[in-house]
């Protein structure tokens, strides 16, 4: 199938409600022009220095998020065009999205990156942690930086119930951050492999690779 034909198929699949992101990591630029002449315009990379490339030959009403983890000392290469950063784990990366964004005087906005995974490879805040920034003294200092949500990212494993399970308590921390702050509305979950379970889990924004531009 084409590229454009396997949008279609996922589009189909998506309420109208969730944000399809459309995962280009390691693809080049004519697969991602061929997604955007589809009507794709959000787009998601995990490295900063190839994020910067595409977004400099693209076309420049296109959406960039950063779906990777974050290294501190490159934010800066994005920090005028990024849409939005998904994998903030620490406070210490918070400040600098909010330095660099204050330099081109924009907000940013950002996700918090959950731990839902049993393993260790899988970056992110524990729940505590999250509230704890949430809450705290030092993020209302943080004028350009705004955040709408969490992402996380399910176990690499086959296991079914597993992935449910971590994506339900998720759902679940969200859902109760949602009603002490309207503004945590994003909730991203969900790639190639487990985007209709995160739907069930509440998911508000999907990231989907291989499923539309074939395997890496
Ligand atoms: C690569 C990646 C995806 C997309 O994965 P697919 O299995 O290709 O859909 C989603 N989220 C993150 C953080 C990724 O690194």
């Amino acid at each position: 199938m084409s590229i454009a034909n396997n949008l279609n198929h996922i589009k189909k699949q998506l309420p109208e409600h969730i944000t399809l992101v459309a995962v280009s990591k390691t693809k080049p630029i004519e697969a991602i022009l061929e997604a955007y002449d589809a009507g794709q315009t959000i787009f998601g990379e995990n490295k900063i220095q190839e994020m910067v490339d595409k977004y400099n030959v693209l076309p420049k009403d296109i959406k960039w998020h950063m779906i990777g983890h974050l290294q501190r000392n490159k934010v800066k290469y994005m920090a005028h065009f990024v849409d939005l950063i998904h994998g903030v784990d620490s406070f210490k990366t918070l400040k600098e999205i909010n330095k660099q964004a204050k330099k081109h005087e924009r907000v940013i906005n950002c996700l918090l990156q959950a731990k839902i995974a049993e393993e260790d490879t899988k970056f992110g805040l524990s729940f505590t942690d999250i509230e704890k920034i949430l809450t705290s003294d030092e993020l209302k200092e943080l004028e350009n930086v705004n955040i709408i949500g969490l992402m996380g990212m399910a176990s690499f494993t086959d296991d079914m119930d597993q992935i449910k399970d971590e994506f339900n308590k998720l759902n679940v921390f969200s859902d109760r951050l949602k009603t002490q702050d309207p503004r945590l509305k994003i909730l991203s979950i969900g790639m190639s492999s487990d985007y209709p379970l995160a739907i069930e889990y509440g998911s508000t924004m999907v990231r989907i690779g291989s499923a539309i531009f074939g395997v890496r």
